[in-house]
């Protein structure tokens, strides 16, 4: 993409009502603009980054052998008071009554529609197990949306639901959750610890939420500071396999760690002083086992392997996919702007033209431009008439992990810069070299 072609609306201003890094980068950066409170346009660059990390979403969720579907975001009220949800749910749930008189509302999550699918279609344990997710825009009428995309009231989320003959198997799909979300958010450059967590309004016996350490979080952490050591890495999972999936749950949930409202101080003080640890957290996802919560009021039944028709076990598993842009600028951030990890950004590599309007510098950088292209990188040229610093300063705010500089004194002895936003190191070398270092 060319910068002068692009839609790339950066503000000089620190926008006042911004409280924290994240919501003051992605407005600055013109990547979201504020529609309503807590409801937002995806400008072209906060865009990309959101299909970046849906399409790891999709890619981890596949891989752990999850079926997308997409189901609508408004709902009938009838399936809602089916499970007795549409009183309880309360005054975070935005009903709407259509021209016809009949109660709808904008789905906030989507266990009985999925419910409702499963019943409609499936009669037999053998079609089991099944895990069905979307990605698809949620509604919760937040008493305080803030926080810009991390706590709005329409958000981008994906949720997964998963239907099994028996508690065993719905564990095992609970365990494949698990393991998939810890590589889902490792690709994404975050560290999210799973915690202990409390079940909510979805109801239900066990419950994990994902955390990531971040002083603007919303959550009280508590926590054995070895859990921090862990990493997943580029492990093998074989996702059918009972045995491995439980190992992974055991070795990254075996140590405390538990959120404000499972915290128990008496639990807490047998991990050695040293080690325990408070702190501040943003949810990026959690998953539940739930039971037969769901399957049993609004008749979701198999018949089983003896002939006889049981209530399917299920589970619920979200993963904030908008709030998931913020949280991963709250982590990854400088005072001059974001700095993204190569899984997410919206470009590889930013290039900077030194002196636009001169021949040869403009030439070297069409050529750069070309050439990154044909190795597969997706490239920002900033072909703008601009000073220097005003360009420099814009690759900064937005945070591409790489920024290429060139101009007439580089050329002259056939190199350009090479630049990395995390470090700041730049290096000297052919232009030829620099591409092949990021291809
Ligand atoms: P919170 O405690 O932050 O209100 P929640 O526990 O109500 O979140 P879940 O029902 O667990 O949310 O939804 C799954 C995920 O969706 C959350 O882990 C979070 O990442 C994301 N999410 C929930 N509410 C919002 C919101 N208002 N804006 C953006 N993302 C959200
Ligand atoms: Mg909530
Ligand atoms: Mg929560
Ligand atoms: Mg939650």
């Amino acid at each position: 993409m060319r910068l002068s072609r692009y839609f790339l609306p950066v503000l000089k201003e620190t926008p006042a009502d911004a409280q924290i890094a994240s919501h003051r980068l992605m407005l600055r950066a013109g990547m979201v603009k504020q529609q309503a409170a807590g409801i937002y346009s995806w400008l072209p660059l906060g865009f990309k980054v959101l299909n970046r990390i849906e399409q790891i979403v999709n890619e981890e969720q596949q891989r752990a052998g999850h079926i997308p579907l997409l189901m609508p975001t408004l709902q009938s009220a009838e399936l809602w008071r089916e499970s007795g949800r549409y009183d309880a749910y309360g005054d975070e749930l935005l009903r709407i009554t259509d021209r016809h008189k009949r109660e709808m509302l904008y789905g906030p999550t989507n266990e009985e529609m999925i419910t409702d699918i499963f019943r409609s279609h499936v009669n037999s344990y053998k079609d089991l197990p099944l895990t069905l997710y979307h990605i698809q825009w949620k509604f919760r009428d937040e008493v305080r949306p803030r926080f810009g995309v991390m706590r709005g009231r329409e958000f981008l989320m994906k949720d997964g639901y998963n239907f099994d003959l028996t508690k065993e198997d719905a564990l095992h799909a609970y365990n494949r959750h698990l393991v998939s979300y810890l590589r889902t958010y490792e690709r994404m450059g975050l560290q999210a610890i799973p915690m202990r967590a409390d079940s909510g309004p979805i109801g239900g016996d066990d419950t994990h939420e994902f955390l990531v350490l971040a002083d603007t979080g919303e959550s009280e952490v508590f926590y054995d500071s070895e859990i921090t050591d862990l990493k997943f890495g580029d492990r093998e999972i074989d996702y059918d396999n009972v045995e491995q999936l439980q190992g992974v749950l055991e070795e990254f949930t075996s140590r405390y760690a538990r959120t404000d409202e499972t915290h128990d101080e008496a639990v807490f003080a047998k991990v050695p002083e040293e080690r325990r640890r408070t702190a501040r957290g943003i949810e990026v996802g959690q998953i539940f086992y739930f039971g037969t919560k769901y399957s049993e009021p609004m008749g979701a039944t198999v018949v089983g392997p003896d002939g006889a028709r049981t209530p399917v076990h299920m589970g619920s598993h979200g993963i904030g996919v908008s709030r998931l842009v913020g949280a991963i600028i709250e982590a990854n951030h400088d005072d001059k702007g974001i700095i993204w990890p190569e899984g997410v950004t919206p470009f590889d590599v930013g290039i900077v033209n030194l002196k636009q309007g001169d021949a040869s510098t403009d030439s070297a950088c069409e050529a750069l431009y070309r050439e990154l292209k044909a190795k597969g990188l997706d490239p920002l040229y900033d072909d703008r008439d601009e000073r220097a610093g005003a360009k420099f300063a814009t690759m900064d705010l937005i945070g591409l992990p790489w920024r290429i500089t060139v101009g007439p004194r580089g050329l002259a002895s056939n190199t350009v810069e090479l630049t990395s936003r995390r470090t700041g190191e730049s290096e000297e070398l052919s232009a030829e070299a620099a591409v092949n270092r990021l291809a």
